[in-house]
């Protein structure tokens, strides 16, 4: 799988989303400089996109084909974590879809590895456009941001098992 990663003035957006209008791609840029700028202190201003599902793979790729995406980093100690992700990928009809999402260590008595909450996808269609979707994303991110950073915090709202627990 080829990954490229980099800041977001190195995303070829053009290629990457050939569909978009020019006024789609200016927004994007500005939504991800807001949200470049309100990232923790030492969080790397990383974004990762994958020139291969530009034309959606179908669902024989297997999971969520993932176009471009970032990651940003709440927590991490001691095995714990908690980052938010907003990613652009393709849902199983072809559409393309801006999700953002809440990543939290998994505590379960099976190892999950990683529990994705408070998932919201903004499907992009003839009333939403990419800028649009990205920019809803952006906002979301934005908000979580000002909520806690203490990933015990989002596993008691989203109803999972704590890391104290038995
Ligand atoms: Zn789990």
């Amino acid at each position: 799988m080829t990954m490229l990663s980099g800041r977001f003035d190195s995303v070829p957006l053009a290629t990457l989303f050939p569909h978009a209008e020019a006024a789609d791609h200016l927004r994007m840029r500005q939504a991800a400089a807001a949200l470049d700028a309100e990232r923790p202190t030492g969080d790397e201003l990383r974004w990762e996109w994958f020139p291969q599902h530009v034309i959606c793979p179908g669902e024989d790729a297997g999971g969520v084909p993932e176009i471009l995406l970032t990651e940003i980093s709440l927590y991490v100690k001691d095995a714990d974590w908690l980052e938010l992700v907003l990613d652009i990928g393709w849902t199983t009809e072809g559409l393309l879809n801006v999700c953002a999402a809440v990543s939290v260590a998994c505590w379960c008595t099976e190892n999950h590895n990683t529990h994705y909450i408070n998932e919201r996808d903004l499907i992009i269609d003839d009333r939403t456009s990419l800028g649009a979707a990205f920019e809803a994303g952006v906002g979301q991110l934005i908000e979580w941001l000002a909520e806690s950073r203490d990933p015990e915090t989002w596993r008691i709202n989203a109803g999972l098992p704590l890391r104290s627990a038995p």
